[in-house]
This record gives structure tokens, C-alpha cells and sequence, in this order.
């Protein structure tokens, strides 16, 4: 089964705990990088002329960084090149960029059928410590936005071990998050790489990070959300 990958690597803010590949927008050839994309989906199937693509996730970066005409754009090019024949078609997205149907519209009106919105937590001061530029009431919004559109399938992203977080907060994110009754949920713990903002304070013992226990308790937890979800 071949699926496809594109990448955007664009964002309004650079979170401290970030390493994927991404860079802050303002100044950047978007339209160029778009058009860039398009070519390089000529090219690749020039070489793969009888191979369907079944599934397509378009991540960054953050895709919903690019306007709605931008986005038409990539996506006229994906149906135009792409042998794609209706599987999931996955779209990243922060909350902050769904805060009205706009871009929610081009998506839906063009195939897009799954979103996965980078959460990360319901508690605003910790959203604030690791540079995330949404907020909890953000959040609530863009999903209900994006069921107003038409979107189903829906999944959230959430990042425990985050500094001063307590078990507590994290199990009261993660008990508003499954109040949302989403079909999917990712949990990951915060992992500090190098040349991020985390690594350079906790580098200068500047960064309190809640004890190991956490990480193993919300591994388990993890587990055991996932089997309820199935
Ligand atoms: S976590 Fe996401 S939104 Fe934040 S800098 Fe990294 S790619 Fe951009």
C-alpha cells in the first residue's frame, strides 16, 4: 500500500520543546514552497505512473498555516497529480488556525476527511510555559468548528511530563479530552532534544520537570484509555 507524506514546515511560533522540522513563517516563500510541492508530486509519480495512493497526511510543521487560497492550491495539486482514490486524507492542525470555517471549508470541500489538532494540554498556564500560542477555550472552538463543517473524525494530541505539570493536571486534561468524545487519541511524553529552548534551560538547571513516576503512570493509564477507546 503506498501512502503519501507532505510536508509543511511552517509555524506562527516556535514551541520551546519543539525538533521537527519547521521553521517560523513570517518572511518565508510559502507560495513557492507550494508550488515546489506540486512540482515534486509531478516528478515522483513521473516515476510511479501505475502506483494508487491510498492514504495521504498532510503534517508540519503546521498545515493550517497556510491560507485557504494556499491551501486550495496544495490541494488542487494533490488531486491533480496524485492517483489518490478516497482513503483517509489526514490533515494537521493547531487549534488557533480553526478559529472560524474558513480554512475547515477548502479541507472539507476538498477531500480531507481526518484532522489531527495538536492539543497538547487543557491547562492554560502550562499551554503558556511551553510556547504554544492557543488556549484551552481555542481548542472547544475549533472542534466544534470543525463538526459544524462536517468533520468526524477528529483526533487530539496531548503531551504529559510537561514542566511543573502534576499527575493531577495531566489526568484533568486528559479527562477533558475524552469528555469531547473524539474516535482518537495520542498521548506522548515530553521528550527533550537538543537544540530546542527545553534542552538550552534544562542545560542551566532551569527547567523543573514533574518525576519519573509521572511518565511511567501515564504510560499505563495510556494503555488502559486506548482499550476503552477500542
Ligand atoms: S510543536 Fe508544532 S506548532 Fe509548535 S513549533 Fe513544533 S511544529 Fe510548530
Amino acid at each position: 500500500m503506498a501512502g503519501a507524506y507532505i510536508h509543511i514546515p511552517f509555524c506562527e511560533h516556535i514551541c520551546y520543546y519543539c525538533d521537527f522540522n519547521k521553521v517560523f513563517i513570517e518572511g518565508q516563500p510559502v507560495d513557492d514552497y507550494v508550488d515546489m510541492l506540486i512540482r515534486e508530486f509531478q516528478l515522483v509519480m513521473a516515476e510511479h505512473p501505475d502506483e494508487p495512493i491510498e492514504t495521504i497526511y498532510v503534517g508540519g510543521g503546521t498545515p493550517t498555516t497556510l491560507s485557504p487560497a494556499q491551501l486550495q492550491r496544495l490541494l488542487d495539486g494533490i488531486h491533480q497529480y496524485l492517483p489518490f482514490k478516497g482513503g483517509e486524507f489526514t490533515f494537521e492542525a493547531n487549534p488557533n488556525d480553526l478559529q472560524d470555517t474558513a480554512k475547515l471549508q477548502v479541507l472539507k470541500d476538498n477531500g480531507v476527511n481526518r484532522l489531527s489538532i495538536g492539543v497538547q494540554s487543557f491547562n492554560d498556564q502550562i499551554l503558556k510555559k511551553i510556547g504554544r500560542i492557543h488556549r484551552s477555550a481555542d481548542v472547544y472552538r475549533a472542534i466544534d468548528n470543525a463538526r459544524q463543517v462536517g468533520f468526524e473524525n477528529i483526533s487530539i494530541d496531548l503531551i504529559f511530563r510537561l514542566p511543573d505539570q502534576s499527575e493531577e493536571d495531566f489526568m484533568d486534561s486528559l479527562t477533558k479530552a475524552l469528555a469531547l468524545d473524539l474516535p482518537h487519541y495520542s498521548t506522548y511524553s515530553l521528550i527533550l532534544e537538543r537544540k530546542t529552548i527545553f534542552y538550552n534551560l534544562m542545560r542551566q538547571g532551569k527547567l523543573r520537570l514533574p518525576c519519573k513516576t509521572l511518565k511511567r503512570i501515564c504510560i499505563k493509564r495510556r494503555l488502559i484509555v486506548s482499550k476503552r477507546r477500542v
